[in-house]
C-alpha cells in the first residue's frame, strides 16, 4: 500500500476514535504511526545506494513494494512493532501507537502475500525480521 493510503485509511479510523471518545494525542499517536513508519523504505534505499534521490527511491518500491536487491527496512520488522510493544508500557498514546504500526505492517503483511504477483513476490528481497535480514544478507546487505 502507497504512503497516502495509508495516511487516508489512518486518517479515517483515527477520526473515528476521537468520535468514540478516544483522546486526540492517541488518535495522532495512531495516525502518524499508520503512515510514518514507511519513511523506512527511504533510509533502506539511502543506506543501500548512498544516494539521497527520493524519486528514484519511490520508483524503487512503487507499484509492489518488493525490493529486487536487498534493502532493510527497520521498521517493517517485528522487532520494531515489539519495540514499540514495550514502548506502549509507558501510556495509552503509546498503547495506539502500536496498534497503528501493527495495522500497518498487517496490511503491508496481507498485501504482499495475497495482492502482489508471485513473480515479483518471488523476485522481492522484502524481511520481516532485522535479524534474519542481517543472517541472509549479512551486513552490507549484499547476497
Ligand atoms: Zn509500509
Amino acid at each position: 500500500m502507497k504512503v497516502h493510503e495509508h495516511f487516508i485509511l489512518g486518517a479515517v479510523i483515527s477520526a473515528i476514535m476521537i468520535a468514540a471518545g478516544i483522546g486526540i494525542e492517541s488518535a495522532l499517536a495512531f495516525l502518524a504511526a499508520s503512515f510514518l513508519i514507511d519513511i523506512d523504505h527511504l533510509i533502506g534505499y539511502a543506506l543501500k545506494f548512498k544516494s539521497i534521490d527520493w524519486k528514484k527511491a519511490k520508483k524503487q518500491f512503487e507499484g509492489h513494494e518488493l525490493a529486487e536487491v536487498p534493502i532493510l527496512k527497520a521498521f517493517h520488522s517485528v522487532e520494531f512493532l515489539v519495540f514499540t510493544l514495550v514502548l506502549s508500557l509507558l501510556g495509552t498514546a503509546w498503547f495506539f501507537l502500536f496498534l497503528g504500526v501493527g495495522l500497518h505492517l498487517a496490511i503491508d503483511f496481507v498485501q504482499q502475500q495475497f495482492f502482489c504477483p508471485e513473480q515479483i513476490r518471488k523476485k522481492g528481497k522484502r524481511s520481516w525480521s532485522i535479524v534474519l535480514f542481517f543472517l541472509k544478507y549479512g551486513r552490507s546487505g549484499a547476497e
